[in-house]
């Protein structure tokens, strides 16, 4: 099932995503329509607060990229915890399906290790380089409710000011399906 993916201005991408236990929902099934609806847009990573459900739960599929150092990363992880970052930080230029047209470079750490669940509820502790790594901490951001934007400077998003709130009135011009947030009507303004 392909879900409409949450665009920037939704509280859900701000707030703190939950721990799954283990037995409350299908993460098999739920894993797939993330695949399925990651793929439909074209992305390479996908949180689940992106679908509009606030679990730790994200996706990664880089198997349609060229890059053969990376196109074999396909991996679903489930209440995944960040032991450690570290490695040489190094910049690279971002996108989010929920910023769609909107690409900066943001600076992280190279190496991360991270503890998380696969889709089997198997346990692993695993470390992270390279792409793989910035995907991984791009993704697991969203569950904190962190979004790339968050980290560029405020002179810069000044200058994005315009798109971000066209993109949080859903007027933007994609071919994936989408939700925008909510309008607020502002009635004392519109006698
Ligand atoms: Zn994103």
């Amino acid at each position: 099932m392909i879900y409409p993916i949450v665009l920037y201005g939704d509280p859900i991408l701000k707030g703190k995503a939950k721990e799954i236990e283990k037995g409350t929902i299908d993460v098999g099934e739920l894993s797939e329509d993330m695949f399925e609806t990651m793929k439909a847009a074209s992305g390479i990573g996908l949180a689940a607060p992106q679908i509009g459900k606030s679990w730790k739960m994200f996706v990664v599929d880089t198997s349609h990229l060229e890059d053969e150092k990376v196109n074999d990363f396909r991996q679903v992880f489930v209440n995944p915890k960040v032991i450690e970052e570290k490695g040489k930080p190094w910049n690279f230029e971002e996108g989010c399906l929920s910023i769609p047209g909107i690409r900066e470079e943001i600076k992280r750490n190279g190496v991360l290790r991270l503890k998380y669940y696969d889709v089997n509820w198997e346990p692993h502790e695993d470390t992270f380089d390279g792409m793989k790594a910035r995907i991984i901490q791009h993704e697991y951001d969203h569950l904190t409710g962190t979004l790339f934007t968050d980290y560029l400077t405020p002179l810069k998003k000044r200058l994005l000011r315009a798109k971000l709130s066209n993109i949080s009135k859903g007027k933007i011009d994609i071919d994936y399906k989408v939700k925008a947030p909510l309008k607020k009507i502002n009635y004392v303004n519109t006698i």
